[in-house]
C-alpha cells in the first residue's frame, strides 16, 4: 500500500537552453515593474547591461559573495527600499539566490534585516516577488523555501515559506562558464541533496522518484561537465539534475552530510558543495540499508559500496579535500560537537551522536 504524504511545489519553472532570453516576458507575466537584481561579480556586468535593455529593471546589487553575508542582504534591501522595488531577481549560484530571497522577504517590513535574521521579529506578511535564476548546477535554491545566510563566522539556514520564489528560470547555458572546480563542488552538492532527500527520515514517494533520477543523471554527467565545461549535453543534464535535487530535498530536508557541512564551512572555510561532499561517501556506507541498495540498483550500480566509491572518485577527480589533514589544525572535539548539535542531524536515518561522528571523522584522518 502506498504511504500517506502531502506534496506541494509552488514555483513556476521555466527550463531550457535560451529561456533566460525570455526574462522580460516572464517579468511582464508576473506583473513585475520595478525589479532589482542581486548577483555576484561574475554576472554583474551582464546585469548592468540588462538594466539598460529592460525598463522594468531599476537596480543592481552586484556584490554577493560566496557563503553570502548579511551585509550583502542589507545593501540589497536598502536598494529595494530606495527604488520602491516590487521584485528581486537572484541571478547566480545559491549565494545570489539566497540573498535575493532574504531581501525580498524583509524589504516591506519596518525592521532591519538583522532583526529577522536573529528571529527578533516575524517576517512581514507582504513580500516582494522572487525570481530565481541559477547559474550553477547545484543548490536547487530556486525551488526551496530556504535561505542560507552568514553573519561574521556564523552560517545559518533559515527555513520559511516567505523565501519561496514565484518563478525559476533554469537555463543551462548560464552554467557554461562555471570553472571546473566549482562545477564539481556544486554537482556534488546536488548529489548530496538527492541522496539526503532520499534517506531523510521525512522522505516521501514523489520526492524519492526525483531523487533517484537526479542521482542517475549526476553520476552519468558530472564528470563530463567537469572535464569539458562547454559540453552542452552534460551542462543541460546537470542543470536538470540539480533542479530535481532541489525538488527532492525541498520537503524531506537534508540530513547528516549537510549538518556536517556547516562547521566545515564556518571553521575550515570549505565551499558549500565541497563541505557536503567531505562526509557524503562515509555517510553512504553508514546509512546503507535496503532502500539505498534499491536506489543503487535503480541507477545502474551494483551496491552502496559502488556508490561510495563513485563519490570518492569524483572528489579525487575534482581535487577536493577529503581528509582531516587537508583542513589544517582540526579541533575534533568541537567539530563533532557542532556537527551533532545541528538540527539537520536529527533527519539522518542512522543516529549520529558525537561518538558516531568521531568514529566517522577518525576514519578520515
Ligand atoms: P556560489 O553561489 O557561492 O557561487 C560559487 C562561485 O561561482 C562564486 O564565486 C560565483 O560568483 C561563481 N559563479 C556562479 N555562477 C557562475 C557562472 N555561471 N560562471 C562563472 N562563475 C560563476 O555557489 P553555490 O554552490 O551555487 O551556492 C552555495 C550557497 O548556497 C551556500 O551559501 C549554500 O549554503 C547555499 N545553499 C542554499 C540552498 C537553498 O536551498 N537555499 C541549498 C543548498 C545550498
Amino acid at each position: 500500500m502506498a504511504s500517506d504524504f502531502v506534496y506541494s511545489q509552488p514555483v513556476k519553472i521555466y527550463f531550457g537552453e535560451g529561456k533566460f532570453s525570455h526574462l522580460g516576458e516572464i517579468l511582464n507575466e508576473l506583473g513585475s515593474k520595478r525589479c532589482v537584481i542581486a548577483c555576484g561579480k561574475h554576472f554583474s556586468p551582464e546585469a548592468e547591461m540588462l538594466r539598460g535593455e529592460l525598463d522594468c529593471i531599476v537596480g543592481v546589487f552586484g556584490g554577493v559573495e560566496q557563503n553570502p553575508q548579511l551585509s550583502g542582504i542589507e545593501e540589497t534591501v536598502r536598494l529595494c527600499r530606495d527604488l520602491d522595488a516590487d521584485t528581486v531577481i537572484g541571478i547566480g549560484g545559491g549565494s545570489s539566490l539566497d540573498t535575493a530571497k532574504f531581501a525580498a522577504a524583509v524589504t516591506l517590513g519596518t525592521g532591519e534585516p538583522i532583526e529577522y535574521y536573529r528571529g527578533l521579529r516575524p517576517f512581514p506578511d507582504k513580500r516582494l516577488t522572487i525570481v530565481a535564476v541559477p547559474t550553477t548546477a547545484g543548490t536547487g535554491s530556486e525551488v526551496t523555501q530556504v535561505s542560507v545566510v552568514s553573519h561574521g563566522t556564523e552560517k545559518k539556514t533559515i527555513n520559511n515559506p516567505v523565501f519561496m520564489p514565484r518563478a525559476a528560470i533554469v537555463d543551462p547555458v548560464l552554467s557554461s562558464t562555471v570553472p571546473p572546480r566549482t562545477t564539481m563542488n556544486t554537482g556534488l552538492d546536488a548529489l548530496a541533496h538527492a541522496l539526503e532527500g532520499y534517506w531523510s527520515r521525512n522522505h516521501q514517494p514523489i520526492s524519492d522518484l526525483m531523487a533517484i533520477e537526479a542521482v542517475r543523471i549526476i553520476l552519468g554527467n558530472l564528470e563530463e561537465a567537469y572535464r569539458n565545461g562547454s559540453d552542452r549535453w552534460a551542462r543541460s543534464n546537470m542543470a536538470y539534475a540539480a533542479l530535481l535535487g532541489g525538488l527532492s530535498f525541498a520537503l524531506p530536508k537534508t540530513a547528516a552530510s549537510h549538518a556536517c557541512s556547516y562547521p566545515l564551512s564556518e571553521d575550515y572555510h570549505l565551499p558549500h558543495g565541497e563541505a557536503c561532499a567531505f562526509t557524503l561517501d562515509s555517510l553512504v556506507r553508514i546509512n546503507a540499508d535496503e532502500r539505498l541498495e534499491y536506489l543503487c540498483r535503480a541507477v545502474g550500480l551494483k551496491d552502496t559500496e559502488e556508490l561510495a566509491q563513485r563519490i570518492a572518485a569524483l572528489k579525487a577527480l575534482g581535487g577536493l579535500r577529503t581528509r582531516l589533514s587537508d583542513l589544517g589544525e582540526v579541533d575534533l572535539d568541537k567539530l563533532c560537537r557542532d556537527c551533532a548539535a545541528h538540527p539537520l542531524m536529527n533527519n539522518n536515518p542512522v543516529k549520529m551522536d558525537e561518538s558516531a561522528l568521531r568514529r566517522m571523522f577518525e576514519a578520515l584522518r
